[in-house]
């Protein structure tokens, strides 16, 4: 059974399986900020349900951290209100969100009738580097610190409340997630971007898992920075990528079986532009 929890003054997270997806909301005078959507329009027409829990407030915008699937596919239930992402959530959704979905849907995947339901939707309202929204009387910002767990993250502050909505750069009820699209060698930057702009007491609320606090940020940004220095040394030395999971067995920062998505992309990344040519038939 879930429930709102008030995280801090304010602002509320709410945590659905599947996926333990965090769906926060930050209220304001005279409505309500929702961030994140989830999976299917079905699960974010239940997330609809539950706002009224939260008073008589209207929607009057939705914020997606990030293109992937599970914080944008419910996009379609909060037609109407500004939907704001930044600007290279549509190319990714293009990109990765969509044939996946087709994929899924060719091969009956389950929950059949939801994933049939979904209508990929982008945000309507682009936001490149830094946005400042205004809800009711409370002053949201949205920032892009740069690449990592995608190249279109966003991360929410509420300065009155002393709050932060991360998205996936951080997780906490799983290691962080190298999933389509990912930066693994800017990752550690971008966190330690974020990191620098925290209050020892602020309260972190991660993509998926329990609310966090700076020094857990920091745990996380290191483990990220071990990982994406660990596959440089293994490059550099000459480990071709298919074995280079097995090379520093023992040596990783976070769990290995999650790792082979970090390895390739950032393999790709080391590779000087000559040697990716030369592979183009
Ligand atoms: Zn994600």
């Amino acid at each position: 059974m879930t429930e709102w929890a008030e995280v801090a003054d304010g602002v509320f997270q709410r945590r659905y399986d599947p996926l333990d997806i965090s769906i926060c909301v930050v209220r304001g005078s005279r409505g309500l900020l929702v961030v994140d959507t989830r999976s299917s329009p079905q699960q974010a027409d239940e997330v609809r349900e539950h706002l009224r829990e939260l008073g008589p407030h209207p929607v009057v915008a939705v914020v997606n951290t990030h293109a992937h699937f599970d914080h944008t596919f419910g996009n379609q239930s909060f037609g109407g209100v500004p939907i704001y992402g930044h600007r290279r959530v549509p190319a990714h959704l293009q990109a990765y969100e969509a044939p996946m979905l087709a994929d899924w849907l060719a091969r009956g995947e389950e929950p059949v009738e939801e994933w049939a339901a979904v209508e990929i939707t982008a945000p309507t309202a682009l936001v490149d580097r830094e946005l400042r929204l205004l809800v009711g009387d409370r002053t949201v910002d949205l920032l892009h610190l740069g690449r990592g767990h995608t190249d279109n993250d966003l991360v929410l502050h509420v300065p009155d409340a002393a709050a932060w909505i991360v998205g996936d750069l951080v997780e906490e009820s799983g290691p962080p997630m190298y999933g389509s699209g990912c930066f693994p060698l800017e990752w550690p930057g971008t966190c330690a971007a974020l990191a620098d702009r925290l209050g020892a007491s602020d309260v972190v609320v991660p993509g998926h898992g329990r609310a966090v606090t700076r020094a857990f940020v920091e745990t996380q940004q290191a483990q990220l920075a071990e990982v994406a220095q660990l596959i440089t040394e293994l490059h550099a030395t000459g480990v071709p990528v298919e074995q280079a999971r097995e090379a520093g067995a023992g040596r990783w920062a976070l769990p290995a079986e999650g790792l082979d998505p970090a390895i390739s992309a950032a393999y790709r990344a080391l590779e000087p532009p000559a040697a990716r040519d030369r592979r183009t038939p």
